[in-house]
């Protein structure tokens, strides 16, 4: 585990060395999913412990401190996320990124949610002195994964912190947390990355059509990167040839290849088609699907504004259960015939 700065974060990075100085004893950085956050704190985190800092800010990733921090296993270092992400670091903010395929292949799917006995186990931590007496620093993230029992201890510790001890949290969307929590933490934002930086990076990491990858990822490089590596090209395909030209028997068809594809990944993709849509509808701009333009705008002009929205609101709905859907096939087969609906 070594901790990255992208490249993309090397503003928000010098920002944030001026709150060293008075640091508060809770930090959320939040900002769009797929960007980075998480490294970025793990990064802060390090170069907090760290007993050599860099002119910079960063850590000098030679001291004993790093050492351990690397190895994972820092004693005055604590890291809180939810089962799910613990053999994924990639896809740990993209809702998107690969979760229907992690599901398919264990049996009993790791929890998605922060729960009560990881923040209590930061009890214990919290209460022994520090090594060096130093300080102690916690990563959460994301934070919106905190269930609500969870969040009211989380809270309590905030409320009375102890001392030495920095809490850093990153979040995809503030709106997603209690108000109590929020009202407790310094917020810092890390916005969506500059689009050539962006794509110089992932071009870097040896993705092809970068560009289309990053733009149908709404600009958010580590979920473009983590789509392109799960070799969705296929599928992704497959989907926006039936969304430009929806029929019955193509939906069928359709539904017949798609049927083993992460579900999750489908509805995302809908979603930002329907997205797209409604953007072109209301405001002549797409913003995912640049290269099927055309396509949308002859289907805008044919589709209502109330049946987009009301395809709008059943793709949320199925994002809030494609984890668990009785049959993908007919998952697939029904979300495929209503978009079907909608634009006859
Ligand atoms: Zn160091």
């Amino acid at each position: 585990m070594s901790a990255t700065i992208y490249p993309w974060q090397g503003d928000a990075w010098t920002q944030l060395q001026t709150v060293r100085a008075r640091l508060p004893h809770a930090l959320l950085f939040h900002g769009p999913a797929g960007t980075g956050k998480s490294d970025f704190i793990e990064a802060f985190a390090q170069s907090l412990l760290c007993e050599n800092v860099q002119p910079d800010g960063r850590a000098c990733g030679a001291c004993a401190s790093c050492g351990w921090f690397a190895q994972g296993n820092h004693p005055d270092y604590r890291r809180v996320r939810p089962e799910a992400l613990e053999d994924e670091p990639i896809a740990a903010e993209g809702e998107e990124a690969g979760e229907g395929d992690k599901k398919a292949k264990s049996t009993k799917a790791p929890s998605k949610e922060i729960k009560i006995e990881q923040v209590r186990a930061l009890a214990d931590f919290m209460n022994i002195s520090t090594h060096r007496q130093g300080l102690r620093v916690v990563v959460l993230y994301p934070a919106e994964a905190l269930n609500l029992p969870a969040s009211n201890a989380l809270l309590k510790t905030l409320e009375e912190p102890p001392p030495g001890t920095v809490f850093l949290l990153s979040s995809d969307g503030l709106d997603r947390l209690l108000p109590t929590i929020l009202s407790r933490c310094r917020k810092f934002a890390l916005p969506l990355p500059d689009h050539a930086a962006a794509l110089a990076w992932l071009q870097e990491q040896g993705v092809a059509d970068a560009d289309g990858w990053l733009r149908e990822q709404g600009g958010a490089p580590l979920t473009a990167l983590a789509q392109a590596e799960a070799g969705s090209r296929e599928e992704f395909d497959t989907l926006l040839q039936f969304l430009a030209q929806p029929a019955v028997d193509a939906a069928l068809r359709a539904a017949d290849k798609l049927s083993k594809a992460p579900l999750a990944n489908l509805v995302a993709w809908q979603q930002r088609w329907l997205y797209d849509l409604l953007s072109h509808k209301l405001a002549g701009r797409v913003r995912y699907y640049p290269r099927h333009a055309r396509e949308l705008a002859r289907l805008a002009e044919r589709v209502s504004t109330a049946k987009l929205l009301r395809a709008v609101k059943a793709a949320t709905e199925r994002r809030a259960v494609a984890d668990h859907p009785l049959s993908p096939k007919l998952f697939v087969e029904d979300m495929l015939l209503d978009y079907t609906a909608c634009c006859s």
